[in-house]
């Protein structure tokens, strides 16, 4: 939990075009499990190791993208103090009444620098995980796809890096745990409100509120290789890997939904304690950073958001 009582990241609402084939994807490939639909045409969707009602929220339009990530807090009282927080650091703020999104309570939405839309909220009904909490078991039979556990982090985009960092640091309590330099200018950082290699993530790139990749965790290494193998089985559009990455150690494949958001399915990355150094990645050793095995950037992996 971040020191202004940010718990870990709740969900993301995700723009996709064709939401036949999202939900397919999202499910039959993935492997999340669908938890309801509004009146809006929203869907729901959870991984099986979840307890709250949902994590993902796909919404039908013209445009891919990312709508809003959203981070579950403590109580209200926290949320009370971060929204007061939040117009004092110039934040545009807005509360969504409870029940707006089907199970979730009220959500503090905000804007920032870079040009994303986060939100906050302390209550969503719960759901369960697929196993319980009694003497539960260690996997789930009949789970589709990939069988991803839960939603883990954002990867993000957008030019005004500096001011993004200094909301998430300074007003939401985050740590930041690795960060790229080119020069003494920061191009890139990853952000913690748990003891995760990172939660949110926000790259410097010229364009505001881009999406890079929406990560979902699996367990292990043999885990995300399988997860290679249901992406050529059924020709799901690959970006690159299975491969490890340098920052955050943690093994990967990113591939795209039908709509071109990229995903990534991740796995074992390093543990975070507050006082930790925050490791620094030099620009110029990128490449390794990124892809630790190849040591080389893919064009389209830098180029590419939604
Ligand atoms: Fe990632």
């Amino acid at each position: 939990m971040s020191q202004k009582g940010i718990l870990r990241p709740g969900h993301v609402c995700i723009r996709v075009m064709d939401m036949n084939q999202a939900v397919k994807h999202y499910t039959d490939h993935l492997g999340l499990i669908e938890t309801d639909r509004d009146d809006q045409g929203r869907v729901y969707l959870k991984g099986w190791d979840e307890y709250d009602w949902f994590s993902v929220v796909l919404r039908e339009t013209q445009e891919a993208g990312m709508d809003f990530m959203a981070f579950k807090v403590r109580d209200r009282v926290a949320l009370d103090s971060l929204e007061k927080d939040l117009k004092a650091f110039g934040c545009t703020v807005e509360r969504l009444p409870a029940g707006e999104l089907k199970h979730c309570g009220e959500r503090v939405r905000f804007d920032s620098p870079a040009g994303h839309y986060f939100e906050l909220y302390a209550d969503k009904d719960y759901y369960g995980n697929e196993v319980g909490i009694t003497n539960p078991e260690a996997f789930v039979d009949g789970i589709k796809g990939m069988g991803t556990h839960r939603f883990d982090h954002c990867l993000l985009y957008g030019d005004e890096l500096d001011g993004s960092v200094k909301l998430f640091r300074d007003v939401l309590g985050f740590d930041i745990t690795e960060r790229v330099l080119d020069g003494d200018v920061m191009v890139g950082a990853f952000m913690a409100c748990s003891n995760k290699a990172h939660d949110v993530v926000i790259i410097r790139h010229p364009e505001p509120g881009k999406l890079h990749h929406v990560s979902f965790l699996l367990d292990s290494w043999e885990e995300v290789l399988r997860a290679g193998d249901i992406i050529s089985k059924y020709d799901l559009a690959l970006d690159i890997g299975p491969t490890r990455h340098g920052i955050t150690r943690g093994k990967s494949i990113y591939f795209f939904d039908p709509s071109g958001n990229r995903n990534e399915i991740f796995a074992g990355g390093s543990t975070w304690y507050p006082d930790h150094p925050t490791v620094t990645w030099n620009a110029e050793k990128l490449g390794k950073a990124i892809f630790y095995h190849d040591r080389q950037l893919n064009e389209n992996f830098l180029s590419v958001v939604t």
